[in-house]
């Protein structure tokens, strides 16, 4: 069984279809990336996965549990994660102090931790912490002002926020993108840790399809709201309704 199914998930906002039916099944261990032009609907996919909207019709399973009508929070402590906006990101707080309030809130389902609890997994979350900052190579910024940080390692700061709720699969929506080359490598790397170290299962929208074919299992091609093809890079790369709607022919 694969470990997140969608059956005909739909998204109308008034009278646009965001989503139009999507089928879509992800195994565990994969890194599939979901392409296509700007308002295909991508984010909205996500965020109908996530929680954070609520499908209009169509079904969201994930290891066997339905997560149609689950609070965002409810859906990440079933391992679910996103690399967040850089909104989530607290700027007067450190970079490890960031990561460290994300651990505590996944562990504890909203900000207001228990103190109780809190004494128990602090070793827990100590230990994660670093891990994490050893994985989005900030460990030598730990002690940095979030607020302060370059652009890209305010990205990867983000991701870190997604990692900190310890998922198996994450969501990562667009991760690169205003990224220098250098920082675009970074992340490259980091979403190839993520896989091979950390064993996760990785979702990914990615506007960059240098990348995209490089590093790809399998690929989700959007286009106005409707899934137009899924498969290999080799096979996304011949398909004639791929070609014509995103490729440019
Ligand atoms: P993508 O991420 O592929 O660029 P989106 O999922 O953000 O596309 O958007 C898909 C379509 O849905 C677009 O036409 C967008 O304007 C619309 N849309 C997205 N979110 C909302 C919303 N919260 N309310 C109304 N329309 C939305
Ligand atoms: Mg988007």
């Amino acid at each position: 069984m694969a470990l997140l199914e969608t059956r005909g998930l739909t998204k109308r906002f008034g009278g646009l279809t965001a989503l139009d039916g999507v089928d879509i099944a992800v195994e565990e261990g994969e890194l599939v990336s979901l392409i296509g032009p700007n308002g295909a609907g991508k984010s909205t996919l996500i965020n109908t996965i996530t929680g954070r909207l609520e499908p209009t019709e169509g079904d969201v399973h994930y290891a066997g549990t339905d997560l149609v009508g689950m609070e965002p929070f409810e859906i990440a402590q079933l391992g679910v994660g996103r690399s967040f906006q850089t909104a989530s990101i607290l700027p007067e707080l450190t970079v490890r102090e960031n990561i460290q309030v994300a651990s505590f809130a996944a562990e504890h389902g909203s900000f207001r931790v228990n103190f109780l609890r809190r004494r128990d997994s602090f070793e827990d979350v100590q230990a994660r912490t670093n891990d994490i900052l050893e994985t989005i190579e900030l460990d030598s910024k730990a002690g940095v002002e979030a607020g302060s940080l370059p652009y890209g390692d305010k990205r990867r700061l983000e991701v870190a926020i997604g990692l900190a709720t310890d998922p198996d699969l994450l969501f990562m929506d667009e991760p690169t993108a205003g990224m220098s080359p250098t920082e675009t490598e970074m992340t490259v790397n980091l979403i190839d840790d993520l896989l091979e170290e950390w064993g996760m299962t990785v979702f990914l929208v990615e506007h960059d399809m240098d990348i995209v074919f490089d590093i790809s299992d399998r690929i989700f091609t959007l286009h106005q709201g409707e899934l137009i093809a899924k498969g290999t890079p080799a096979e996304i790369r011949e398909h004639p309704a791929v070609r014509e709607a995103y490729l440019g022919g």
